[in-house]
Protein backbone atom coordinates (compact mmCIF):
# COMPACT_ATOMS: atom_id res chain seq x y z
CA UNK A 1 0.00 0.00 0.00
CA UNK A 2 1.74 3.48 -1.08
CA UNK A 3 0.37 7.00 -0.62
CA UNK A 4 -0.08 7.11 -4.60
CA UNK A 5 -2.86 4.16 -4.52
CA UNK A 6 -5.01 5.88 -1.93
CA UNK A 7 -5.40 8.77 -4.68
CA UNK A 8 -3.22 11.73 -3.31
CA UNK A 9 -1.77 14.00 -6.07
CA UNK A 10 1.91 13.52 -6.74
CA UNK A 11 2.58 16.86 -4.52
CA UNK A 12 1.83 15.57 -1.29
CA UNK A 13 3.09 12.08 -2.01
CA UNK A 14 6.39 14.05 -2.70
CA UNK A 15 5.71 16.01 0.47
CA UNK A 16 4.83 12.74 2.52
CA UNK A 17 7.91 11.16 1.23
CA UNK A 18 10.19 14.12 2.03
CA UNK A 19 9.08 13.05 5.32
CA UNK A 20 10.62 9.89 5.11
CA UNK A 21 7.06 7.98 5.33
CA UNK A 22 6.54 4.91 2.95
CA UNK A 23 3.54 3.63 3.75
CA UNK A 24 0.25 5.41 5.34
CA UNK A 25 -0.24 4.32 8.53
CA UNK A 26 -3.68 2.18 9.22
CA UNK A 27 -6.07 5.56 9.77
CA UNK A 28 -4.55 7.08 6.97
CA UNK A 29 -5.18 3.87 4.96
CA UNK A 30 -8.65 4.45 6.17
CA UNK A 31 -9.56 7.46 5.94
CA UNK A 32 -7.97 9.72 3.03
CA UNK A 33 -10.00 7.82 0.35
CA UNK A 34 -13.20 8.55 2.48
CA UNK A 35 -12.07 12.50 3.11
CA UNK A 36 -11.39 12.84 -0.59
CA UNK A 37 -14.64 11.84 -2.06
CA UNK A 38 -16.09 13.98 0.29
CA UNK A 39 -17.41 11.92 3.17
CA UNK A 40 -17.76 13.30 6.91
CA UNK A 41 -15.65 11.10 9.30
CA UNK A 42 -15.74 10.21 12.56
CA UNK A 43 -12.33 8.88 13.59
CA UNK A 44 -11.44 7.29 16.72
CA UNK A 45 -7.70 7.28 17.11
CA UNK A 46 -5.01 8.59 19.55
CA UNK A 47 -1.89 10.43 18.80
CA UNK A 48 0.93 8.38 17.26
CA UNK A 49 -0.89 6.70 14.81
CA UNK A 50 -0.85 8.83 12.29
CA UNK A 51 -3.63 10.83 12.32
CA UNK A 52 -2.41 14.67 12.06
CA UNK A 53 -1.73 13.11 8.13
CA UNK A 54 -5.04 11.71 7.95
CA UNK A 55 -6.99 14.28 7.64
CA UNK A 56 -4.43 16.95 6.43
CA UNK A 57 -3.82 15.33 3.09
CA UNK A 58 -6.85 15.28 2.18
CA UNK A 59 -7.83 18.15 3.22
CA UNK A 60 -5.38 20.09 1.03
CA UNK A 61 -6.28 17.76 -1.69
CA UNK A 62 -9.89 18.77 -1.73
CA UNK A 63 -9.34 22.50 -1.65
CA UNK A 64 -6.91 22.06 -4.71
CA UNK A 65 -9.50 20.20 -6.64
CA UNK A 66 -12.36 23.27 -5.63
CA UNK A 67 -10.25 25.39 -6.79
CA UNK A 68 -9.45 29.19 -6.65
CA UNK A 69 -12.26 30.08 -4.45
CA UNK A 70 -15.38 32.53 -5.73
CA UNK A 71 -14.88 34.32 -2.61
CA UNK A 72 -12.58 37.14 -1.33
CA UNK A 73 -9.39 35.36 -0.66
CA UNK A 74 -9.58 36.72 2.95
CA UNK A 75 -11.76 33.99 3.84
CA UNK A 76 -10.93 30.80 5.29
CA UNK A 77 -11.61 27.45 3.64
CA UNK A 78 -10.76 25.06 5.61
CA UNK A 79 -10.90 25.51 9.46
CA UNK A 80 -8.88 22.71 12.11
CA UNK A 81 -9.65 23.09 15.69
CA UNK A 82 -7.69 22.09 18.49
CA UNK A 83 -8.22 21.59 22.51
CA UNK A 84 -4.26 23.30 22.70
CA UNK A 85 -1.55 26.11 21.65
CA UNK A 86 0.73 22.83 21.44
CA UNK A 87 -1.22 20.88 19.46
CA UNK A 88 -2.06 24.06 17.25
CA UNK A 89 1.14 24.37 16.66
CA UNK A 90 1.94 21.06 16.15
CA UNK A 91 -1.25 20.52 13.38
CA UNK A 92 0.52 23.66 11.55
CA UNK A 93 3.55 22.40 11.21
CA UNK A 94 2.18 19.38 9.30
CA UNK A 95 -0.54 21.42 7.50
CA UNK A 96 2.89 23.46 6.32
CA UNK A 97 5.37 20.17 5.44
CA UNK A 98 2.67 18.38 3.79
CA UNK A 99 1.22 21.30 1.46
CA UNK A 100 5.09 22.62 0.82
CA UNK A 101 4.41 21.88 -2.93
CA UNK A 102 0.90 23.31 -3.01
CA UNK A 103 0.05 26.89 -3.67
CA UNK A 104 -2.36 27.19 -0.64
CA UNK A 105 -1.35 29.14 2.52
CA UNK A 106 -2.05 28.40 6.19
CA UNK A 107 -1.84 29.92 9.21
CA UNK A 108 -2.15 29.09 13.30
CA UNK A 109 -4.00 31.14 16.11
CA UNK A 110 -3.61 30.75 19.89
CA UNK A 111 -3.91 32.61 23.21
CA UNK A 112 -1.29 33.56 25.00
CA UNK A 113 0.40 35.68 22.76
CA UNK A 114 -0.28 39.25 21.21
CA UNK A 115 -3.63 39.28 19.16
CA UNK A 116 -2.34 42.18 16.81
CA UNK A 117 0.26 39.68 14.46
CA UNK A 118 -2.72 37.45 13.95
CA UNK A 119 -4.92 40.36 12.75
CA UNK A 120 -2.50 41.37 10.03
CA UNK A 121 -1.95 37.48 8.96
CA UNK A 122 -5.53 36.93 8.61
CA UNK A 123 -6.60 40.15 6.79
CA UNK A 124 -3.55 39.44 3.67
CA UNK A 125 -6.17 35.93 3.82
CA UNK A 126 -5.38 31.74 4.57
CA UNK A 127 -6.40 29.12 3.19
CA UNK A 128 -6.02 26.89 6.03
CA UNK A 129 -6.94 28.07 9.77
CA UNK A 130 -5.60 26.37 12.74
CA UNK A 131 -7.05 27.48 15.85
CA UNK A 132 -7.89 26.73 18.95
CA UNK A 133 -11.29 27.66 20.32
CA UNK A 134 -10.71 30.53 22.23
CA UNK A 135 -8.88 32.23 20.50
CA UNK A 136 -10.28 32.06 17.55
CA UNK A 137 -13.76 33.74 19.40
CA UNK A 138 -12.17 36.49 19.77
CA UNK A 139 -11.31 37.15 16.22
CA UNK A 140 -14.82 36.23 15.44
CA UNK A 141 -15.72 39.02 17.89
CA UNK A 142 -13.21 41.56 16.93
CA UNK A 143 -14.59 40.88 12.97
CA UNK A 144 -10.70 39.82 11.97
CA UNK A 145 -11.87 36.91 10.89
CA UNK A 146 -14.04 35.50 7.99
CA UNK A 147 -15.45 32.12 8.36
CA UNK A 148 -18.62 32.51 5.88
CA UNK A 149 -16.62 30.20 3.54
CA UNK A 150 -15.35 27.69 5.30
CA UNK A 151 -15.82 23.95 3.09
CA UNK A 152 -13.95 21.69 5.28
CA UNK A 153 -14.49 21.69 9.43
CA UNK A 154 -11.60 19.31 11.21
CA UNK A 155 -12.44 18.85 15.10
CA UNK A 156 -9.07 17.22 16.18
CA UNK A 157 -9.13 15.73 19.39
CA UNK A 158 -12.97 16.77 20.21
CA UNK A 159 -12.88 14.37 23.56
CA UNK A 160 -10.30 16.56 24.79
CA UNK A 161 -12.24 20.10 23.71
CA UNK A 162 -14.87 18.70 25.57
CA UNK A 163 -13.32 18.08 28.97
CA UNK A 164 -11.53 21.66 29.20
CA UNK A 165 -15.20 22.70 28.15
CA UNK A 166 -14.64 24.43 25.09
CA UNK A 167 -18.55 22.63 24.53
CA UNK A 168 -20.20 26.31 24.46
CA UNK A 169 -17.04 27.77 22.14
CA UNK A 170 -17.48 25.25 20.13
CA UNK A 171 -21.36 25.46 19.31
CA UNK A 172 -20.89 29.37 19.32
CA UNK A 173 -18.44 28.30 16.38
CA UNK A 174 -20.57 26.03 14.69
CA UNK A 175 -23.18 28.30 14.37
CA UNK A 176 -21.92 30.72 12.64
CA UNK A 177 -19.84 28.20 9.99
CA UNK A 178 -21.59 27.43 6.84
CA UNK A 179 -24.09 24.49 7.11
CA UNK A 180 -23.18 22.91 4.02
CA UNK A 181 -19.42 21.99 4.30
CA UNK A 182 -17.68 18.59 4.95
CA UNK A 183 -16.89 17.67 9.14
CA UNK A 184 -14.02 15.48 10.07
CA UNK A 185 -14.27 14.54 13.73
CA UNK A 186 -11.14 12.93 15.49
CA UNK A 187 -11.29 11.57 19.50
CA UNK A 188 -8.86 9.07 21.32
CA UNK A 189 -12.27 7.82 22.98
CA UNK A 190 -15.94 8.11 22.05
CA UNK A 191 -17.90 9.08 25.13
CA UNK A 192 -21.53 9.92 25.24
CA UNK A 193 -21.01 13.37 24.93
CA UNK A 194 -18.99 13.07 22.14
CA UNK A 195 -21.66 10.96 20.14
CA UNK A 196 -24.16 13.63 21.19
CA UNK A 197 -21.92 16.40 19.51
CA UNK A 198 -21.38 14.11 16.60
CA UNK A 199 -24.71 13.63 15.65
CA UNK A 200 -25.70 16.90 16.09
CA UNK A 201 -22.73 17.63 13.85
CA UNK A 202 -21.57 15.16 11.54
CA UNK A 203 -24.31 14.07 8.17
CA UNK A 204 -24.08 10.32 7.33
CA UNK A 205 -20.19 9.53 8.70
CA UNK A 206 -18.01 7.33 8.27
CA UNK A 207 -16.98 5.59 11.51
CA UNK A 208 -13.07 4.77 11.77
CA UNK A 209 -11.18 3.15 14.62
CA UNK A 210 -7.72 2.30 14.40
CA UNK A 211 -7.34 0.83 17.76
CA UNK A 212 -9.58 -0.68 20.06
CA UNK A 213 -11.89 2.04 21.92
CA UNK A 214 -10.51 3.19 25.07
CA UNK A 215 -7.33 0.67 24.43
CA UNK A 216 -3.73 2.01 25.54
CA UNK A 217 -1.49 1.82 22.11
CA UNK A 218 0.08 -1.88 21.71
CA UNK A 219 3.30 -1.34 21.84
CA UNK A 220 3.68 0.18 25.13
CA UNK A 221 5.10 -1.76 28.37
CA UNK A 222 3.10 -0.71 30.86
CA UNK A 223 3.43 -1.69 35.39
CA UNK A 224 2.69 0.09 37.79
CA UNK A 225 4.98 0.28 40.89
CA UNK A 226 2.98 0.78 44.49
CA UNK A 227 5.10 3.47 46.47
CA UNK A 228 4.07 5.78 49.35
CA UNK A 229 3.36 9.49 47.99
CA UNK A 230 5.86 10.68 50.29
CA UNK A 231 8.43 8.65 48.51
CA UNK A 232 7.37 8.75 44.95
CA UNK A 233 9.86 11.51 44.42
CA UNK A 234 12.99 9.24 45.66
CA UNK A 235 11.91 6.57 43.54
CA UNK A 236 11.52 8.36 40.56
CA UNK A 237 15.24 9.89 41.18
CA UNK A 238 16.60 6.65 41.66
CA UNK A 239 14.48 4.96 38.62
CA UNK A 240 16.20 8.13 36.35
CA UNK A 241 19.48 7.60 37.42
CA UNK A 242 19.89 3.90 38.09
CA UNK A 243 18.63 3.28 34.48
CA UNK A 244 20.12 5.85 33.56
CA UNK A 245 17.45 7.10 31.10
CA UNK A 246 17.67 10.54 29.21
CA UNK A 247 14.61 10.89 28.14
CA UNK A 248 11.37 11.04 30.21
CA UNK A 249 8.07 12.67 30.32
CA UNK A 250 6.42 12.47 33.91
CA UNK A 251 3.41 13.59 34.39
CA UNK A 252 1.56 15.36 37.53
CA UNK A 253 -2.16 16.24 38.53
CA UNK A 254 -1.66 19.36 39.01
CA UNK A 255 0.64 22.82 38.10
CA UNK A 256 2.25 23.05 41.20
CA UNK A 257 3.02 19.37 41.47
CA UNK A 258 4.76 19.82 38.09
CA UNK A 259 6.82 22.98 39.27
CA UNK A 260 7.85 21.21 42.99
CA UNK A 261 8.67 18.13 41.22
CA UNK A 262 10.71 19.45 38.38
CA UNK A 263 12.73 21.97 41.16
CA UNK A 264 13.19 18.79 43.28
CA UNK A 265 14.56 16.60 40.68
CA UNK A 266 17.35 19.47 39.52
CA UNK A 267 17.80 19.80 43.80
CA UNK A 268 18.85 16.07 42.90
CA UNK A 269 21.20 16.70 39.79
CA UNK A 270 18.79 15.44 37.21
CA UNK A 271 18.19 17.98 34.75
CA UNK A 272 14.20 18.97 34.47
CA UNK A 273 11.64 21.51 33.68
CA UNK A 274 7.56 22.09 34.11
CA UNK A 275 5.66 22.54 31.31
CA UNK A 276 1.70 23.32 32.15
CA UNK A 277 -0.64 26.18 31.42
CA UNK A 278 0.40 28.33 33.73
CA UNK A 279 4.03 29.08 31.74
CA UNK A 280 4.27 31.58 29.45
CA UNK A 281 4.11 30.42 25.97
CA UNK A 282 7.62 31.13 25.27
CA UNK A 283 8.67 29.16 28.48
CA UNK A 284 6.37 26.06 26.93
CA UNK A 285 8.24 26.48 23.75
CA UNK A 286 11.74 26.41 25.29
CA UNK A 287 11.08 23.81 27.83
CA UNK A 288 10.05 21.82 24.91
CA UNK A 289 12.73 22.35 22.90
CA UNK A 290 15.19 21.63 25.72
CA UNK A 291 13.98 18.39 25.95
CA UNK A 292 13.46 17.07 22.32
CA UNK A 293 17.21 18.04 22.12
CA UNK A 294 18.20 15.78 25.24
CA UNK A 295 19.32 19.75 27.16
CA UNK A 296 17.19 18.23 29.68
CA UNK A 297 16.30 14.61 30.53
CA UNK A 298 12.99 15.40 32.39
CA UNK A 299 10.12 17.19 31.07
CA UNK A 300 7.00 17.37 34.06
CA UNK A 301 4.04 17.96 32.18
CA UNK A 302 0.25 17.87 33.06
CA UNK A 303 -2.11 16.81 31.05
CA UNK A 304 -3.46 19.46 29.31
CA UNK A 305 0.19 20.89 28.73
CA UNK A 306 0.98 17.09 27.21
CA UNK A 307 -2.00 16.47 25.23
CA UNK A 308 -0.85 15.83 21.26
CA UNK A 309 2.70 16.85 22.12
CA UNK A 310 4.84 14.49 19.03
CA UNK A 311 8.15 13.79 20.40
CA UNK A 312 9.35 11.32 18.44
CA UNK A 313 10.38 7.85 19.90
CA UNK A 314 9.79 8.26 23.31
CA UNK A 315 11.01 5.99 25.52
CA UNK A 316 9.60 6.50 29.23
CA UNK A 317 6.52 7.96 30.25
CA UNK A 318 6.07 7.76 34.30
CA UNK A 319 3.01 8.63 35.84
CA UNK A 320 4.08 10.72 39.34
CA UNK A 321 0.48 10.85 39.89
CA UNK A 322 -2.67 9.49 38.63
CA UNK A 323 -4.77 11.11 36.34
CA UNK A 324 -8.10 11.90 37.83
CA UNK A 325 -9.91 11.00 34.30
CA UNK A 326 -9.12 7.60 33.57
CA UNK A 327 -8.90 8.55 29.72
CA UNK A 328 -6.29 10.56 30.60
CA UNK A 329 -4.01 7.68 31.53
CA UNK A 330 -4.61 6.54 27.35
CA UNK A 331 -3.39 9.69 26.81
CA UNK A 332 -0.63 10.14 28.80
CA UNK A 333 0.88 6.58 27.56
CA UNK A 334 -0.02 7.19 23.99
CA UNK A 335 3.68 9.44 23.97
CA UNK A 336 5.32 6.23 24.23
CA UNK A 337 5.39 3.93 21.58
CA UNK A 338 4.47 6.06 19.12
CA UNK A 339 4.87 5.59 15.37
CA UNK A 340 5.56 1.58 15.51
CA UNK A 341 8.37 2.07 18.16
CA UNK A 342 8.25 0.44 21.85
CA UNK A 343 7.77 2.46 25.06
CA UNK A 344 7.80 1.90 28.83
CA UNK A 345 4.90 3.27 30.66
CA UNK A 346 5.37 3.35 34.81
CA UNK A 347 2.92 4.50 37.16
CA UNK A 348 4.00 5.25 40.90
CA UNK A 349 0.59 4.62 42.69
CA UNK A 350 0.31 5.53 46.27
CA UNK A 351 -2.56 3.87 48.61
CA UNK A 352 -4.84 7.50 48.09
CA UNK A 353 -5.30 6.56 43.80
CA UNK A 354 -6.23 2.52 44.33
CA UNK A 355 -9.33 4.05 43.17
CA UNK A 356 -8.10 5.85 40.04
CA UNK A 357 -6.26 2.44 39.45
CA UNK A 358 -9.11 0.30 39.21
CA UNK A 359 -10.74 2.73 36.98
CA UNK A 360 -8.10 2.94 34.52
CA UNK A 361 -7.60 -0.77 34.42
CA UNK A 362 -11.65 -1.20 34.06
CA UNK A 363 -11.36 1.17 31.57
CA UNK A 364 -8.34 -0.36 29.14
CA UNK A 365 -9.90 -4.03 30.07
CA UNK A 366 -6.71 -5.49 31.90
CA UNK A 367 -4.84 -5.45 34.90
CA UNK A 368 -1.65 -3.72 35.06
CA UNK A 369 1.02 -5.43 36.53
CA UNK A 370 2.56 -4.69 39.92
CA UNK A 371 6.20 -4.47 40.90
CA UNK A 372 7.46 -3.40 44.25
CA UNK A 373 10.95 -2.20 44.61
CA UNK A 374 12.79 -3.51 47.35
CA UNK A 375 12.86 -0.57 49.92
CA UNK A 376 10.13 0.80 48.54
CA UNK A 377 7.30 -0.84 49.71
CA UNK A 378 4.46 1.00 50.83
CA UNK A 379 3.78 1.19 54.49
CA UNK A 380 0.42 -0.80 54.92
CA UNK A 381 -0.21 1.19 58.41
CA UNK A 382 -0.95 4.50 55.84
CA UNK A 383 -4.75 4.59 55.47
CA UNK A 384 -5.60 6.34 52.00
CA UNK A 385 -6.75 10.00 51.69
CA UNK A 386 -9.23 11.73 49.60
CA UNK A 387 -7.79 13.09 46.30
CA UNK A 388 -9.87 16.42 45.89
CA UNK A 389 -11.11 16.35 42.47
CA UNK A 390 -10.54 13.08 41.66
CA UNK A 391 -13.74 10.93 40.06
CA UNK A 392 -15.09 10.34 43.75
CA UNK A 393 -15.28 14.38 44.17
CA UNK A 394 -16.13 15.80 41.53
CA UNK A 395 -15.32 19.53 40.50
CA UNK A 396 -17.63 22.37 39.99
CA UNK A 397 -18.15 22.50 36.19
CA UNK A 398 -16.91 25.48 35.19
CA UNK A 399 -18.76 27.85 32.95
CA UNK A 400 -16.90 28.61 29.77
CA UNK A 401 -12.96 28.64 30.19
CA UNK A 402 -12.20 31.03 27.47
CA UNK A 403 -8.78 30.34 27.65
CA UNK A 404 -6.18 27.13 26.94
CA UNK A 405 -4.27 27.20 30.38
CA UNK A 406 -7.60 27.72 32.85
CA UNK A 407 -8.65 23.56 32.85
CA UNK A 408 -10.31 22.59 35.95
CA UNK A 409 -8.20 19.90 35.95
CA UNK A 410 -5.04 21.44 36.74
CA UNK A 411 -6.46 23.29 40.26
CA UNK A 412 -4.26 21.63 42.80
CA UNK A 413 -5.66 18.93 45.16
CA UNK A 414 -5.37 18.79 48.73
CA UNK A 415 -2.03 19.19 50.14
CA UNK A 416 -0.17 16.25 50.96
CA UNK A 417 -0.35 14.90 54.31
CA UNK A 418 2.41 14.55 56.64
CA UNK A 419 3.34 10.86 56.83
CA UNK A 420 6.17 9.14 58.61
CA UNK A 421 8.83 8.32 55.67
CA UNK A 422 10.59 5.26 55.61
CA UNK A 423 14.06 5.11 55.55
CA UNK A 424 15.72 4.97 52.27
CA UNK A 425 17.41 1.77 50.05
CA UNK A 426 19.92 2.57 47.73
CA UNK A 427 20.11 -0.89 46.22
CA UNK A 428 16.70 -1.38 45.69
CA UNK A 429 15.56 -3.67 42.75
CA UNK A 430 11.92 -4.99 41.58
CA UNK A 431 11.07 -7.63 44.85
CA UNK A 432 9.86 -10.90 43.50
CA UNK A 433 7.20 -11.47 45.78
CA UNK A 434 4.23 -11.30 44.59
CA UNK A 435 1.77 -8.46 45.97
CA UNK A 436 -1.82 -7.88 46.55
CA UNK A 437 -1.46 -3.69 45.75
CA UNK A 438 -4.15 -3.83 43.25
CA UNK A 439 -6.33 -6.16 45.19
CA UNK A 440 -6.84 -3.67 48.05
P1 LIG B 1 0.20 11.88 14.75
O1 LIG B 1 -0.62 10.72 15.17
O2 LIG B 1 -0.41 12.65 13.67
O3 LIG B 1 0.60 12.72 15.93
O4 LIG B 1 1.56 11.31 14.14
C1 LIG B 1 2.50 10.62 14.93
C2 LIG B 1 3.88 10.55 14.31
O5 LIG B 1 3.90 9.65 13.21
C3 LIG B 1 4.38 11.88 13.76
O6 LIG B 1 5.73 12.01 14.19
C4 LIG B 1 4.32 11.74 12.26
O7 LIG B 1 5.32 12.50 11.65
C5 LIG B 1 4.54 10.23 12.08
N1 LIG B 1 3.89 9.67 10.88
C6 LIG B 1 2.68 10.01 10.36
N2 LIG B 1 2.39 9.25 9.29
C7 LIG B 1 3.42 8.38 9.13
C8 LIG B 1 3.70 7.34 8.19
N3 LIG B 1 2.86 7.01 7.22
N4 LIG B 1 4.87 6.68 8.33
C9 LIG B 1 5.72 6.97 9.35
N5 LIG B 1 5.52 7.95 10.25
C10 LIG B 1 4.38 8.65 10.17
Amino acid sequence: MSFESLGLRAELCRAVSEKGYTTPTSIQQQSIPLILEGRDIMGGAQTGTGKTASFTLPVLQRLMEHGEPKTKASKVRALILTPTRELAAQVAHSVADYGQNLPLSSFVIFGGVNINPQKQKLRKGVDILVATPGRLLDHVSQNTVDLSSVEILVLDEADRMLDMGFIRDIRKLLAILPKQKQTLLFSATFSKEIKQLSTSLLSNPALIEVARQNTTAELVTQVVHPVDKKRKRELLSFLIGSNDWKQVLVFTRTKHGANKLSEQLNKDGITAAAIHGNKSQGARTKALASFKSNDIRVLVATDIAARGLDIDQLPHVVNFELPNVPEDYVHRIGRTGRAGSSGEAMSLVCVDELKLLKGIEHLINSNIPKVTFEGYEPDPSIKPEPIRNGRNNPRPQKKSPRSNNSSARNRPSSKPAERSSRSKSNNSKPSKRPDNFGNR
